[in-house]
């Protein structure tokens, strides 16, 4: 995925006490309504600084590196360098972006499982030297051409070995990991340490049980072949809710004081990605068309509302060719709000959401009751900050959603009292007057 190196112009709203992002979102739906009704994005930058804040309380003894492939917007790479966490890329463009904010090499960790020779060369030029790598193949090409590459040996975990909830089957398994750290000696290319990946998909805990006692039995066979690993890294998979980053340190943090105890010089590093950005960024899109249909179409799910009430297919301004690409892989069920104002009496009826591309998996909600909605109806997707962000595809005529940061200004003095800075966001911020706050009964949102 391609970073916007080509619109790093942008603009951060700084909000007054008066305001709040419920008022931005409604500005925009009216700017929006009299503009062609584009979806568009909202990113507020106080929630990825209160996430920073958030991981520091909970597990200070690891660094993050943020993994960049789920949201490379400008603002939040600029925040997050300015916060001072490390990077997670995966490709040249990645590295390169990151750079360019001034992050040094060592902060920049390379983590694609499938590396391109021409990748792996940028990589040694630039200086980025940590990589993972999970096998022989891998190996070789970073031995011919990175010769001060620092291997983290990524193993797989029971989350992804064969399993269905996960589709990234990457890592080597603990039997073959005495095969590839001799092909490391032979190649001489030195390995300094562990990393796995255990997605959020995953609700148990205790697979980082294993995890971790494979991983100090990994380190155990490195000292063997005479290398000194001194890095662990826990790879990403955290939603984001302190509650399950708690659970996560309670079962981790006892077996890391066990296997690799502070004082003994090997460092943890983590790869959140969706953890910082996910809940950042709300999405607003706009509905183009509609269908009633009878009600005995939605057979599984959903309560029949009764026999002879209709149901209604919408279809929105943004899909799984745009936005919602990540909707392909996952499988979440996220029911919008509708932004319009509705009588708390009003009948609700099933309802399903499409994209745009009239392809059949093109569909963002299958089931969910909402009150009758019109085109030119808004609806707002809450965490839609991972994985939201691509080029226009040429499927159909996807127009890139515009995005408009925001900024609470207690954030903002909490971020400047915690000593945090960055000149060039301090370039883009303007002042957010509490005025724009506009009534929603202006009836703007609906399109006879
Ligand atoms: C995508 C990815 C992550 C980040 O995953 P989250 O679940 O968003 O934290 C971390 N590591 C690797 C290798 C990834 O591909």
């Amino acid at each position: 995925m391609k970073g916007f190196i080509d619109d790093a112009n942008y603009f951060i709203g700084l909000l007054d006490e008066g305001t709040n992002l419920g008022n931005v979102i409604d500005n925009y739906v009216y700017e929006h309504s009299l503009t062609g009704k584009n979806a568009f994005f909202v990113g507020d930058l106080g929630k990825i600084v209160k996430k920073h804040s958030q991981w520091q309380n909970v597990v200070a003894q690891i660094k993050p590196f943020y993994t960049v492939k789920c949201n490379s917007t400008p603002a939040v790479l600029e925040i997050l360098a300015a916060l001072g966490t490390g990077f997670a890329c995966s490709s040249k463009t990645e590295m390169a972006l990151v750079q360019e904010l001034g992050v040094s090499p060592e902060n920049i960790i390379y983590i694609s499982p499938c590396k391109q020779v021409s990748q792996i060369k940028y990589a040694a030029k630039v200086g980025v030297n940590i990589m993972t790598c999970d096998s022989e193949v891998e190996l070789k090409k970073i031995a011919r051409n990175h010769p001060n590459a620092k291997v983290l040996l990524h193993i797989a975990t029971e989350d992804n070995i064969g399993g269905e909830e996960s589709n990234m089957k990457f890592g080597t398994t603990l039997k073959n990991c005495r095969h590839v750290l001799e092909c490391a000696k032979e190649l001489d290319v030195q390995i300094i340490g562990v990393k796995f990946h255990i997605s959020s998909a995953c609700k148990e805990s205790q697979v980082y049980v294993h995890a971790l006692s494979d991983a100090r039995c990994v380190f155990d066979m490195a000292r063997e072949f005479g290398f000194t690993m001194n890095m662990l890294d826990i790879g990403g998979g955290f939603t984001g809710t302190e509650f399950q980053l708690e659970e996560v340190n309670h079962v981790i943090s006892p077996l890391l004081d066990v296997y690799f105890p502070e004082g003994s010089g090997i460092k943890i590093i983590s790869e959140p990605g969706s953890y910082y950005v996910s809940s950042a960024f709300t999405l607003a899109v706009n509905i183009i068309a509609k269908k009633v249909v009878k009600n005995d179409k939605f057979s599984s799910g959903v309560e029949k509302t009764g026999s002879d009430e209709p149901a209604f297919v919408y279809y929105m301004n943004d899909g799984v060719y745009g936005s919602f690409a990540s909707k392909l892989s996952e499988d979440l069920n996220t029911i919008p709000e509708v932004h319009k104002k509705y009588k708390e009496d009003e009948p609700l009826f099933t309802s399903s959401l499409w994209g745009p591309s009239c392809d059949e998996l093109d569909q963002i909600v299958e089931n969910c009751l909402l009150p009758e909605l019109n085109v030119g109806d808004w609806l707002i997707f809450d965490n839609m900050g991972a994985d939201s962000f691509h080029e226009p595809s040429a499927f159909n005529d996807f127009q890139k959603p515009a995005i408009y940061y925001m900024m609470s200004l207690n954030d903002w003095y909490e971020m400047q009292d915690a000593g945090i800075t960055s000149d060039t966001m301090m370039k883009n911020f303007f002042f957010v007057p509490s005025c724009i706050q506009l009534s929603q009964e202006d009836g703007f949102s609906t399109e006879a």
